[in-house]
């Protein structure tokens, strides 16, 4: 069993049958993504739809991420599907709905006459067409000048990462997916351009609201992330380094320093993190990845990343199953590398959490002092699976509850297995019934060393407070 975690993005290629997807599964896939930026509800209720079939006829229980597109700015329609930019030429940038001419594009963010400053840089397409802003009328029209020019298509993504965007976190659309994806009850929401740990704070209030239990990705591809990146990962139970748009944002050079600045600050706050985009870009059209490809998910698996994400690659690539295969390959391949176990966070004493925090704490040491073949912990909360897996001990992590959503939802944690468990009888027999379990699954043998952590007395269903060693 792998550790590092693979979050795939659903689209055409990954959901025209069953099949594929259930093989991507069985390749390895843990969560899979939705992403709101395309596809109607429709489209993704039938993916839901499958992936729940999928996990009641097996025991992958396969996650759920709705991700929300965010206040993504795009250019409107332009004529013959693309126009040609000319460096040096002069382009008007309007807020008023028109067909896009070598003059002239239509852009979907109204406030940006009055937001944006001459000096500001545009960049469109991944940051491929580089304007710079020389007047604005602040009211409706934007001049600039095209620095590096190129063909420039129909609805193609924006990033101005010189100006201070006034538009909502949560956009109407947003608000429309959002209810979408809380009715049918998904494992995480990931929110796009997140400026701040504010944006994270309004978020969970709306799915509070909504009575669900559903958890917050944090999506990191703004500066403003960046500066706020301490409080924005306590505000959330996740984040994405969002490389895409990330490295649009800020110079591209920076990123791989980002990457593991922001691996370290979630593992010291027990927050899961995904690494995104382009990991296996090349496997869209190719059967095999490029080196350098290979290199960049074996370095963010080296770095300490939960999970690495595919795009392209698995809504849209050829070759969905093998690019599963391929990068599951690469993963064991690099766990055979102990460096990446055994990280320790030691507990703060102001904490209130600190006897369950101390609990985990000294089992991961214990487990990696007598090779222990696991380590099973009771949960009903999930908080002693993100305190364990943050430790990343070598030996399985075996995480027992009778909260069903916590099934689905852990398995973006780094080495967490869950299984469903509601016996109550006593400690001692639930401890026996766990190792009898693992053993009767093939998970554990006899004679193998096991760590459980609990809660005595059980009937309390208080936080964690006992470590115990044993035999199978
Ligand atoms: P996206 O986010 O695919 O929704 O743009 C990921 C990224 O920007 O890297
Ligand atoms: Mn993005």
């Amino acid at each position: 069993m792998k550790k590092t975690k693979i979050v795939a993005t659903m689209g055409p290629a990954s959901t025209s049958s069953i099949e594929i997807l259930k093989q991507m599964i069985i390749e390895g896939v843990n969560v899979c993504r939705l992403n709101f930026s395309h596809g109607s509800h429709e489209d993704h209720k039938r993916t839901i739809e499958m992936i729940r079939e999928i996990n009641k006829e097996s025991e992958y229980d396969v996650s759920i991420l709705a991700d929300l597109q965010g206040p993504k700015i795009r250019i409107g329609e332009v004529e013959n599907n693309g126009i040609e930019l000319v460096d040096g030429e002069n382009l008007t940038i309007t807020t008023n709905e028109c067909i896009g001419t070598k003059d002239k594009v239509y852009l979907t963010y109204q406030e940006f006459p009055l937001d944006v400053s001459v000096g500001d840089k545009v960049l469109m397409d991944d940051g491929k067409l580089q304007l710079e802003v020389t007047a604005t009328n602040r009211k409706d029209k934007v001049e600039t000048r095209i620095v590096h020019g190129g063909i420039l298509s129909s609805k193609k993504g924006v990033n101005l990462p010189n100006t201070k965007i006034s538009l909502p976190c949560i956009t109407p659309k947003d608000s429309a997916d959002l209810a979408f994806a809380l009715a049918n009850q998904v494992d995480w929401v990931g929110l796009s351009f997140v400026r701040s740990a504010r944006d994270i704070i309004e978020l969970k209030h709306i799915i509070r609201n909504a009575q669900s239990h559903a958890k917050v990705v944090a999506k990191i591809e703004k500066p403003e992330a960046i500066d706020d990146i301490e409080d924005i990962i306590i505000a959330t139970d996740a984040i994405m380094v969002a490389r895409g748009d990330l490295g649009v944002e800020v110079p591209m050079e920076t990123v791989p320093n980002l990457q593991k600045m922001m691996i370290k600050i979630c593992r010291k706050f027990a927050k899961p993190i995904i690494v995104a985009t382009q990991m296996m870009e090349s496997m869209i059209t190719n059967f095999t990845p490029t080196r350098a490809e290979v290199n960049d998910v074996a370095n963010a698996v080296l770095d300490g990343t939960d999970a690495v994400m595919l795009s392209g690659e698995t809504s849209v690539g050829k070759y969905p199953i093998e690019v599963i295969r391929a990068m599951t390959k690469i993963v064991n391949e690099v766990e055979k590398n102990d460096e990446i176990y055994h990280k320790e966070e030691l507990p703060e004493k102001n904490q209130d959490r600190f006897i369950t925090d101390s609990v985990c704490f000294n089992a991961t040491r214990l487990a990696q002092r007598v090779e222990a073949k696991g380590i099973i912990t009771m949960t009903f909360s999930g908080y002693t699976a993100y305190k364990i897996s943050s430790q990343r001990p070598k030996c399985s992590t075996f995480v027992f509850t009778e909260n069903r959503q916590l099934l689905t939802q852990l398995n973006l944690l780094w080495g967490v297995q869950a299984f469903y468990y509601d016996k109550m009888v006593s400690t001692d027999h639930t401890i026996s019934d766990s190792k009898y379990i693992l053993k009767k699954k093939g998970l554990l043998k006899e004679g193998e060393l096991v760590i459980n952590i609990a809660s005595v007395p059980i009937e309390d269903k208080g936080k964690s407070n006992m470590v115990k060693l044993s035999y199978v």
